[in-house]
C-alpha cells in the first residue's frame, strides 16, 4: 500500500513537474506538504511524535518511489527523516522530541544535518565550529557548515560543534539550532549539476548562543552520534539512488520499444537488449543490498556495514543506469526534453554525499577486516 501511494504521488505529482523544478531551481514546497500529509517525512518516527511508525523497509521503499518521480524531493524527504529527526528521536530528551521532533516528523516544519565544513567533509572529526561555554549555563557557537541540504527552508537544524578541541573527535558535540536566531544566517544557495529543485547553503554562526536545552545527547557524545546517524542517511540514499536507477531503466525500456532504427525497434537489437539487461541487474542487486541494509536496522542488529554497501552499489548503479540511458536514447539522452540527461546529473552526488564511494569502501574494508580477526584471531 505505502509503494502504490508513493508511486501514484510520484508519477501524478513529481515527475511531470520535476523536470521543470530542477530547470528553475524551485524547491517543491506543495510536494513536500504533500509528503507531510501522506505521512513521509516521518515514517520510522513513532507516532506519538508526529511520525508514521513504519519500518526501515518501508522507508526505504517510500524514498525509492519518490526519488523516481524526483531525486531532489528524494534528498529533502530522507534528509528530514534519516539525518534530522532520527538522531533527534533517538538522542533526544522528551521536551526535545515534543518541540523539536513532533512538528517536523508530521511535515510542518522541515529539519537539516550540519557535520560537514568548509576545511573537512570526509574527516569530520576535524570539525573547527566551536561551541563554548555562556557562563549561564547555555552555548555560544561560532565557525561555519558547509553544503547544508535543505538549508533555505529549514527551521531547525542539528549542528555539531567542538565543545573541547583537545579531545579532538571526542570533544565533538551535537545541538539542535532554531532558525531565526541572533548570529544565525545562511550563504549563497549552491549552483549544483544535479538535484537543483533542493537547496544547498552554508550555516554561518556568529556569536550565536543557545539554551543549555540545545545539546542533543551527552556533552561529547557528538561524533558517535553523526556517524550512527549517517549509517541511517546511508539507507535513505541508497534508497534515493536507486529510484533514480529504477527511473533511468523505465525511461530506457519505454524509448526501446518505441524508437525505430533501421525499420526495427531498437529493443531488437542485441546492443540494446544487453544494456537493459545489465541495467536491471545492477537495479536489482542494489535494491537488495538496500532493503538488506534496512532489514538489518529493523532487525535490531549493526549495519554500518550493509548501509554502506548498500549506498557504494545503489550510487554506482544510478551513474551506470544514467549513463546508459542516454546512450540507448540517443540524441535524445542528450536534451532536457526527456528525462535521462536529469537522472544522469542526479546520479552523480549519490556518490559524494553521506560519505563518497571513496569512504564506503574504508568503512566495509574495515568491518571486513574487523570480522576476519574476531572469527581468525
Ligand atoms: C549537494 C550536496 C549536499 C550535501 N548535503 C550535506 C548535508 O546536508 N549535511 C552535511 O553535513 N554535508 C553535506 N554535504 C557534504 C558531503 O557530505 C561532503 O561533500 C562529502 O562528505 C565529501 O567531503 P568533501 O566535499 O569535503 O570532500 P573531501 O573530504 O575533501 O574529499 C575529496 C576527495 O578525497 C577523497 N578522500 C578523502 N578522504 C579520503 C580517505 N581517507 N581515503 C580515501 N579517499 C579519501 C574523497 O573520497 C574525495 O574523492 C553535501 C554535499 C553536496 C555536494
Amino acid at each position: 500500500m505505502l509503494r502504490n501511494m508513493c508511486r501514484q504521488l510520484a508519477d501524478n505529482e513529481l515527475a511531470p513537474n520535476a523536470g521543470k523544478w530542477d530547470r528553475e531551481h524551485t524547491f517543491p514546497a506543495a510536494a513536500v506538504k504533500q509528503l507531510g500529509e501522506q505521512g513521509l517525512m516521518g515514517v520510522t518516527v513513532e507516532e506519538e511524535y508526529g511520525g508514521t511508525g513504519m519500518d526501515y523497509v518501508a522507508y526505504a521503499i517510500a524514498v525509492e518511489e519518490i526519488s523516481r518521480g524526483c531525486a531532489s524531493t528524494g534528498i529533502i524527504m530522507s534528509v528530514n527523516n534519516s539525518l534530522y529527526c532520527a538522531p533527534v528521536e533517538k538522542h533526544g530528551t522528551p521536551e526535545q522530541k515534543e518541540e523539536w521532533l513532533a512538528p517536523f516528523a508530521s511535515g510542518q516544519k522541515l529539519g537539516c544535518f550540519a557535520l560537514s565544513e568548509p576545511g573537512n567533509g570526509s574527516d569530520a572529526g576535524a570539525a573547527s565550529t566551536t561551541a563554548t561555554p555562556d557562563g549561564d549555563g547555555g552555548w555560544v557557537l561560532n565557525g561555519t557548515k558547509a553544503w547544508i541540504t535543505n538549508a533555505h527552508e529549514a527551521d531547525a537544524a542539528v549542528v555539531f560543534a567542538t565543545t573541547d578541541k583537545a579531545l579532538k573527535h571526542k570533544g565533538i558535540s551535537a545541538f539542535i539550532v532554531p532558525y531565526g536566531i541572533d548570529g544565525f544566517s545562511l550563504g549563497k544557495k549552491e549552483d549544483k549539476l544535479g538535484i537543483r529543485a533542493s537547496s544547498t547553503s552554508n550555516l554561518i554562526f556568529e556569536d550565536c548562543r543557545l539554551p543549555a536545552s540545545s545539546l542533543l545527547g551527552a556533552k561529547g557524545a557528538g561524533f558517535k552520534i553523526a556517524m550512527g546517524t549517517l549509517d541511517t542517511g546511508r539507507i535513505g540514499v541508497a534508497a534515493q539512488a536507486l529510484g533514480i536507477a529504477q527511473a533511468s531503466l523505465d525511461c530506457a525500456v519505454k524509448y526501446a520499444t518505441e524508437r525505430k532504427a533501421f525499420g526495427t525497434p531498437i529493443s531488437s537489437l542485441y546492443a540494446i537488449q544487453h544494456k537493459l539487461s545489465d541495467m536491471a541487474n545492477r537495479v536489482d542487486a542494489a535494491r537488495l543490498l538496500t532493503w538488506r541494509a534496512a532489514a538489518t536496522k529493523d532487525a535490531g542488529r549493526s549495519y554500518t556495514r550493509e548501509a554502506a554497501q548498500a549506498k557504494l552499489v545503489a550510487s554506482e548503479a544510478a551513474t551506470f543506469c544514467a549513463h546508459q540511458a542516454i546512450q540507448v536514447l540517443g540524441g535524445m539522452g542528450y536534451v532536457s526534453e526527456m528525462p535521462a540527461e536529469r537522472h544522469y546529473r542526479d546520479a552523480r552526488i549519490t556518490e559524494i554525499y553521506e560519505g563518497t564511494s571513496e569512504i564506503q569502501h574504508l568503512v566495509i574494508a574495515g568491518a571486513l577486516l574487523k570480522e576476519y580477526k574476531q572469527t581468525f584471531g
